[in-house]
């Protein structure tokens, strides 16, 4: 990802409204609801789009400052219904250093996850007009999603089914976690899109890892080949959209899946081709 290429000249300030843990204590990924507030409301924005958070530094290498993006969680109506702010679904990441081998904190994720109410904070953007719902409320949706993936998904299912309302396509959500628990807004602790369950266009399919403890992959493949005759049906339809959002590495297996639903590689590959010219396959995927 070439984050030179997002213009950050114009920023806003953001004050930080709430900050909630999603996942349970014991969980191995820690991820949080932020709630941003921005005070300027020339700052808009449609479901599907990312902001650029900057992280004053100076930093390593001397870096004047640390730029990454998040997608956002509300719709273009503000977090509950609230026009000034908006959600981010946040990971803390690490990583190992390659010269030192040790565990490195990630800059921008832990400055967001460890930001109080009453933080300011600068973001940019909004950004990305690749991955928006369709106007026709008769297109059918595949949203593919893994962990913070769902952000996008959120944003999606609330505006489709509270704003849009008269919403007549499928909508299936393949949504991907570790554990039911790690099902974020899907969970115990929160579980705004668990309440769209009982709409009849709506319906979402779990997919766990079959070996959380030894963090075994997503099986995010498995469910979708369980499901392959609604998918394929769907794939052939030309109103069908297809969305895949996440960490890159957690949709490994979807080439070789979708290969298997398609009966051939070609057939798949064919089928993804004329979908990515027609607008109809997007993928927001990150590492
Ligand atoms: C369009 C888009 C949307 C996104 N949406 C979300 C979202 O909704 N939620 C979310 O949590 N994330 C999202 N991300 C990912 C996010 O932008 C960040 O990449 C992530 O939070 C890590 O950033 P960081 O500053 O915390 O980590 P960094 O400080 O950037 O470090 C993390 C990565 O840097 C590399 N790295 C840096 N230094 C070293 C080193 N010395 N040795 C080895 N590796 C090194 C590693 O690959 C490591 O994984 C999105 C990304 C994109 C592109």
């Amino acid at each position: 990802m070439n984050l030179n290429k997002y213009d950050i000249s114009t920023t806003y300030k953001a004050t930080v409204s709430r900050n909630e843990r999603l996942t349970p204590e014991d969980a191995r990924d820690e991820v949080r609801h932020i709630v941003l507030n921005i005070a300027d409301p020339s700052f808009v924005f449609v479901e599907g789009q990312s902001i650029g958070v900057v992280v004053p530094g100076p930093h390593d290498f001397g870096n004047p400052y640390h730029f990454r993006l998040y997608s956002i969680a509300s719709t273009r109506q503000g977090e509950d219904s609230n026009l000034a702010e908006l959600s981010l679904c946040v990971r803390r990441c690490f990583y190992i250093d390659d010269v030192s081998g040790e565990r490195q904190k990630g800059i921008a994720s832990h400055y967001l996850c460890d930001a109080p109410p009453g933080k300011e904070i600068t973001i940019t953007g909004p950004y990305g007009r690749q991955f928006l719902i369709p106007r026709d409320n008769s297109a059918n949706l595949l949203l593919l999603g893994v962990g913070t993936g769902i952000a996008p998904f959120r944003a999606f299912v609330k505006h489709i089914f509270d704003e849009r309302r008269a919403w007549e396509g499928k909508v299936r959500l393949f949504y991907g976690a570790k554990t039911g628990m790690e099902l974020l807004y899907m969970n115990d602790i929160k579980n705004d899109i668990g309440q769209y369950y009982q709409q009849g266009t709506f319906k979402a399919f779990e997919a766990l890892s079959p070996r959380p403890a030894v963090d075994a992959p997503v099986a995010i493949d498995r469910t979708l080949e369980d499901n392959a005759e609604e998918i394929w049906e769907m794939i052939q339809d030309p109103k069908t959209y297809v969305y895949l959002a996440g960490l890159s590495k957690t949709f490994k297996g979807l080439d070789k899946a979708m290969t298997n639903i398609a009966g051939s590689e070609e057939g798949y590959r064919q089928k993804r081709q004329e979908m990515l010219q027609q607008g109809r396959w997007a993928e927001l995927l990150y590492d």
